[in-house]
């Protein structure tokens, strides 16, 4: 069986709906995984952030607006009177839900329900509208089954053996249809698996029912070479390998949750990424294959923060470096690039939250410097087989920008630089213009 996830445009209207259901209904047995309609979970962010703020009549604003927006949908989407009530219910519930909060105390778990509605409505509103067109589809709630543990890492145990017992308790159906992004933390508290993670859904999904392929349905033809939201002149990459995919998607490449590589690459599943609008373009390939053609693409990842502690003693002493990580694990804070001299370590964090903390149990160590809006971009490929002076080609077509840290052989996939936020364009389009999209 195949998995299925469209993302937030491809659901984003009600043409663009029809157009998903003209697509999944070819007869075979499929998870259809469905993303909250484009703009929904911002907007419920939003209405979020103003019941933090106690702001009532702000909120009730976002609220009706929203509110407004679907009650067109569903007048559009649907031909009859019965599927137009059906949809009108659903949208009815969660807007009570959400309403509800207006006059409660509101905190995470708040918050956590009120953006777990977009997907509860898309999923029924393309359920209702396929019933209403003849096919055989059914309702996976993904809360049954989708849990992550205390560490808020997705327990694969859990997810596989609850997926099962909730398709046989729903029966059997041509097309299962289920909320991506959503799932119940370990204290059974409604929760979800951070932006973007509907696609981290489809690739937990298919690594339970150990599906056959795990499709990727987005906005655009399939994965680029550069970020094309900044960049231009990117191209659609036919062909990746997992570890390329994960490095990529870690490192910022928006068209791919950062942890959605995992779960496939771990059951050697293929993931392919394709275009909703263009349904024809064969679209990206993710394999344990690499096609061995060298440098393959970059990503930058913004909001990073660099730490410099300069060694009190003059020489990089035994256990230095083992002292600064255990600060680093007390703070559950990942790092992700490191560089050392004999008297200084640099490191980059994404998580500020315990900062001031680290900062303080680091001063004992030696001088701390921290920079701020910082972005690490990765330059990705078949390192190894890239020819010799390709260091010399990075650095060249790096030379006007003040790099801060440079991570080259950590793995054969990836050389990262840490730039200053504010060159990360500059940095994007000279890496295209000078080596991605130049084969001399
Ligand atoms: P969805 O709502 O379908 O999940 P996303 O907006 O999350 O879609 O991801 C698709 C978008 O990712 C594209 O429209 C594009 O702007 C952006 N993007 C960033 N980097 C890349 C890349 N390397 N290749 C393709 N798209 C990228
Ligand atoms: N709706 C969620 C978001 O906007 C999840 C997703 O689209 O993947 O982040
Ligand atoms: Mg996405």
């Amino acid at each position: 069986m195949k998995v299925l996830k469209f993302g937030g445009t491809s659901v984003g209207s009600p043409e663009n709906m029809r157009a998903v259901m003209q697509l999944i209904t070819n007869g075979e047995q499929k998870i259809i995984v469905l993303s909250a309609m484009s703009g929904t979970t911002n907007a419920l962010v939003e209405i979020s952030n103003c019941l933090y703020k106690k702001n009532k009549d702000e909120a009730n604003i976002a609220i009706n607006v929203l509110e407004t927006k679907y009650n067109k949908v569903i007048d559009e989407l649907y031909i009859s009177d019965d599927s137009k009530k059906q949809g009108n219910e659903v949208v009815e519930k969660s807007f009570d839900v959400i309403k509800s909060f207006i006059s409660k105390e509101f905190d995470l778990l708040g918050e956590n329900t009120i953006v777990a509605q977009g997907e509860l409505i898309s999923t029924q509103l393309v359920a209702i509208l396929m019933e209403e067109n003849g096919f055989d589809v059914k309702l996976l709630p993904a809360l049954d089954f989708m849990r992550i543990d205390e560490n808020k890492a997705a327990d694969m145990n859990v997810i596989s053996n609850n997926i099962k017992k909730v398709m046989k308790e729903v029966g059997e159906a041509q097309y299962y249809i289920t909320q991506g992004f959503i799932c119940l933390n370990a204290n059974g508290h409604i929760d979800n698996l951070q932006r973007g993670g509907s696609d981290y859904t489809a690739s937990l999904i298919g690594a339970a029912i150990d599906a056959e392929e795990i499709e990727i349905w987005t906005d655009i033809d399939g994965f680029h070479n550069n970020d094309p939201r900044y960049v231009t002149n990117t191209r659609k990459i036919d062909q990746l390998s997992f570890d390329e995919a994960a490095e990529l998607a870690y490192f910022g490449a928006k068209i791919l949750h950062p942890q959605t590589v995992f779960p496939a690459r771990l059951h050697n599943i293929p993931v392919r990424l394709k275009n909703t609008m263009n349904p024809a373009d064969s679209g990206t390939l993710i394999t344990s294959e690499s096609d061995g053609k060298g440098i393959k693409a970059v990503a930058a990842k913004d909001g990073i923060t660099a730490i410099k502690i300069l060694s009190s003693r003059m020489l990089m002493a035994y256990g230095f470096l083992k002292n600064i990580f255990e600060i680093f694990e007390r703070y559950k804070t990942p790092i992700d690039m490191i560089s050392t001299s004999e008297v200084a370590v640099s490191l980059s964090i994404d998580n500020t939250k315990y900062l001031d903390q680290i900062r303080t149990e680091l001063e004992k160590y030696g001088t701390v410097g921290i920079d701020e809006n910082m972005s690490i971009i990765c330059i990705v490929g078949d390192i190894i087989q890239e020819e010799r002076g390709f260091a010399s080609k990075v650095f060249n077509a790096l030379d006007d920008i003040p790099i801060r840290m440079i991570s080259y052989g950590g793995s054969r996939f990836n050389i990262s630089v840490l730039v200053p936020t504010a060159h990360k364009i500059q940095t994007l389009q000279s890496l295209s213009d000078n080596i991605l999209n130049n084969n001399n």
